[in-house]
């Protein structure tokens, strides 16, 4: 059904939120894994069906005709969604610049693999989760053989033409942070697009798992001066690798709120619409966005997360351990979500703010005058 969608609804309903460019779509969850670290607590027994076909293509029409740019397939494992592929391709026929899968890839079939090449889509990626560069590290988290299976589909994909297409999703922990430079060189070895590192959320199961942690301060540290010593490492990186740690030392703009909140928001399996991936709370939720219709869902959402908005612009100069840090100019408080994710509350310092903190310290950012 197309829509006579107008995006500036959405921004002048109330506040000067914009109106989303990524959209994070969950369309399962149900997963073949139950990693201890799933921050979404995806596995066999899900607690909402998997979103029907026919409401997953309205919803992407309708994000495509508010002028969304970049649709992200996540789950559970998206590649149980019987769905999954025509939604990827119709989303690649309206016009969307950039359609991600999120995968474990483990279930990927030869005929998938064939049929994801044919469909020729656009700005199309694979982002495949890989926790380490060996079984040892991986399996931990992921359980056992998840590393070999992982590392076939990965091999099914690049003998299928589509190595240029997949990114490696690494989550950093402390049991396998000092892998990060291997994993590049095994990316580089398969001629993958990119290895983008993300810090462990500790939500959903990985609240509960006490065999994992976030690396420490001196890991952090440890690798950066790697980077600095081992011209290898620092050329893969620079050429395909992302890790925030990294960019921290390097953060020289100056900042004085957090993030795009709520240009890029997340809709559950069971319908509840948050303004980013991370700011869980019921309070902020939308409901019901399939049967209103994302438009709508969206404007509720503008003054439903004005206070949120407002929030993430004060926490920098409102939050006191942040007064005496040497990043304050470029940090601004970090992530609003992550310290709602980690503490239940906006006002919460970033979970990641010790080890932040340590970087800033030990390489003070020369903050660029505007
Ligand atoms: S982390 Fe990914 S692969 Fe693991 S249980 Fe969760 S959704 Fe499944
Ligand atoms: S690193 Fe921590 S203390 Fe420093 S500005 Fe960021 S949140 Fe505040």
């Amino acid at each position: 059904m197309p829509l006579s969608a107008n995006p500036a609804s959405i921004e002048s309903a109330q506040t000067d939120i914009r109106p989303p460019t990524t959209l994070t779509l969950a369309i399962t969850e149900r997963c073949n894994l139950t990693c201890c670290h799933c921050w979404v607590a995806a596995g066999q027994q899900p607690n909402s069906p998997d979103v029907p076909e026919w409401s997953l293509l309205q919803l992407i029409e309708q994000f495509s005709a508010l002028g969304g740019e970049h649709i992200r397939f996540t789950g559970g494992e998206p590649l149980l969604h019987p769905g999954w592929l025509r939604a990827m391709q119709f989303a690649g026929t309206i016009g969307l610049s950039a359609i991600t899968l999120q995968t474990n890839a483990m279930l990927f079939t030869e005929q998938q693999v064939k049929q994801l090449r044919r469909s020729g889509l656009p700005g199309f990626s694979i982002q495949i989760s890989l926790d380490g560069a060996t079984a040892a590290s991986h399996d931990r988290v992921r359980g056992s053989g998840a590393f070999a299976a992982t590392m076939q589909a990965i091999d099914r994909l690049v003998q299928g033409g589509l190595a240029d297409r997949i990114t490696i999703n690494f989550t950093e922990m402390q049991h396998n942070l000092e892998e990060f430079p291997d994993l590049l060189q095994l990316a580089e070895k398969l001629g993958l697009a990119a290895v983008v590192a993300g810090t462990l959320v500790k939500g959903g199961r990985a609240a509960e798992c006490s065999g994992i942690a976030p690396p420490d301060s001196d890991q952090y540290l440890r690798l950066i001066r790697r980077y600095d010593s081992d011209h290898d490492f620092r050329t893969r990186y620079d050429a395909f690798g992302n890790m925030a740690a990294l960019q921290w030392r390097q953060d020289d703009s100056p900042r004085s709120s957090c993030c795009t909140f709520a240009e890029h928001p997340y809709l559950t399996t069971d319908d509840r619409l948050y303004p980013c991936l991370l700011c869980h709370s019921d309070e902020y939720a939308v409901h019901g966005v399939y049967e209103k219709g994302l438009e709508a869902a969206l404007q509720e959402g503008a003054r439903l997360w004005a206070p949120l908005l407002e929030i993430s612009r004060r926490r920098s100069a409102a939050l006191d351990h942040c007064r005496d840090c040497p990043g304050a100019a470029v940090c601004a408080g970090g992530c609003m979500g992550r310290a709602w994710s980690s503490c239940g509350s906006p006002w919460a310092a970033d979970d990641r703010c010790e080890q932040r903190r340590a970087i800033y310290s030990a390489f003070p950012p020369k903050v660029r005058q505007n």
